[in-house]
């Protein structure tokens, strides 16, 4: 780094976390939106109604897309080989109309007192159950001509450990699959999922953590739709280096979460990761103002992560970008708390990334801790790590546990951490 990076560090930390007064084109001063404001804001939008979750019904994923692209330009940033986004299709199984389940006069809720597995089928009428045991389960038979209104239930015993937990869970996916409807009662926080199958019996996950029992009797009335080669975006955009360079870094976080179970309620992913996309968003117009000496950084949105990384496996397997020409690969998911520190996933793979990391944190100091992780196939660093491209993944830790699940809103973000992480992500890429 030479001097005149230094002093437009100094100059740019101390200005970058307050409102910082510009002069507009037009000449007018006014004062441009502060680094959280605008993050807020983005995230803001992202988890509002109108995006319907960022998930397929609704089209939320294809709508969220269209507003980043927009987002893009008003930034100011390049295609990337001509082209501001990539279109792929994803098979995926969708809940898009009623998703109503009463048992007696009471009418549960989605989110709050059940979940439909990801893969469940769809079902209009009233469903008896019957309760198996886990060894009943476990020893299911194939084939069994069952009654498609009788459910086979399941209330898992206290004593019951997690790994047969999991296994009866397996069995009971199998089960639902190809044979009969399946009602789970759970203790679990309700944790929901997207999912590019579609089994041919309804799977309710019914949510009780006191009571031992299930109704003998459910009503229910679930709309199923199965969306085969449905198309959706990666977008993308540059910001050239100010030397000329065949070198880019790559800042990318998934926009797409889970979308709606229902018409009435949406997932809004706010957390996960609408804050990872303000935070990109917010990288991309400080080093729009300020671009990197010798790598240009191309900064990407992919869509289908939750459904199984889509997104970034299409891109490295497309020819987008040149693998060999990217440096480092910084992805960003749940970027909205930071209280109790990030976490660098191939921190371990990379120890020369996360030192730096952990070095710049200790003179600045962003958040209480810089934790190192090894290899893990959680977010959309993974697909460039595993073609060879150094790929790291932050994502920050905190009080807020909401994850996958309907109090997953931007209300419940705090950005504790978002502006001192914000100014620790600059400094880090300005290190190149
Ligand atoms: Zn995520």
């Amino acid at each position: 780094m030479n001097k005149c990076q230094v002093l437009i560090l100094l100059v740019f930390g101390i200005t970058s976390i307050k409102a910082q007064i510009t002069t507009t084109d037009k000449g007018v001063s006014n004062v441009k939106e502060s680094t959280l404001a605008y993050a807020r804001n983005i995230t803001k939008t992202l988890c509002s109604p109108e995006y319907h979750g960022r998930g397929y019904v609704q089209d939320g994923c294809r709508k969220a897309a269209k507003y980043l692209l927009e987002e893009f330009q008003r930034i100011g940033l390049t295609p990337v080989n001509g082209s501001h986004q990539q279109t792929f299709d994803i098979q995926v199984n969708t809940f898009p109309n009623k998703c109503k389940i009463r048992s007696g006069f009471r009418r549960k809720k989605p989110g709050i007192h059940y979940l439909l597995h990801p893969s469940s089928a769809g079902y209009h009428g009233n469903l008896k159950l019957k309760v198996f045991s886990a060894s009943d389960i476990m020893n299911y038979r194939f084939g069994s001509s069952w009654d498609r209104h009788a459910a086979i239930a399941f209330i898992p015993d206290k004593q019951l450990t997690k790994d047969s937990l999991k296994l009866v869970r397996k069995k009971l996916e199998k089960i639902a699959r190809t044979d009969a409807p399946v009602v789970e009662l759970t203790r679990d926080k309700l944790t929901w999922s997207v999912s590019d199958e579609a089994f041919k019996f309804p799977y309710i996950q019914w949510f009780d953590t006191i009571s031992s029992e299930l109704p003998h009797k459910i009503a229910a009335q679930i709309d199923e739709v199965y969306l085969k080669n449905y198309g959706v975006q990666n977008c993308f955009g540059t910001v050239p280096s100010i030397h000329k360079s065949d070198s880019f870094i790559v800042v990318c976080a998934h926009y797409d979460h889970l979308g709606r179970m229902g018409r009435k309620n949406y997932f809004p992913g706010a957390n996960d990761n609408a804050s990872g996309i303000a935070m990109m968003l917010s990288l991309a117009r400080e080093i729009q103002q300020r671009p990197l000496q010798n790598h240009n950084v191309v900064f990407i949105a992919f869509a289908g992560e939750e459904i199984g990384l889509e997104g970034s496996s299409y891109f490295v397997n497309s020819s987008a970008m040149d693998l060999k020409t990217i440096s480092l690969v910084l992805n960003l998911d749940i970027l909205g708390s930071g209280e109790d520190g990030i976490t660098v996933v191939n921190g371990s793979v990379y120890p020369q990334y996360y030192q730096s990391l952990v070095q710049l944190n200790e003179s600045i100091p962003a958040v209480p801790v810089v934790k190192v992780r090894g290899k893990a196939a959680n977010s959309d660093h993974y697909p460039f790590s595993e073609k060879g491209v150094p790929a790291i993944f932050i994502y920050t830790m905190g009080p807020n546990k909401n994850y996958h699940d309907i109090n997953d809103c931007y209300e419940q973000l705090t950005f504790d951490r978002f502006e001192n992480l914000h100014y620790l992500f600059l400094r880090f890429l300005y290190r190149f």
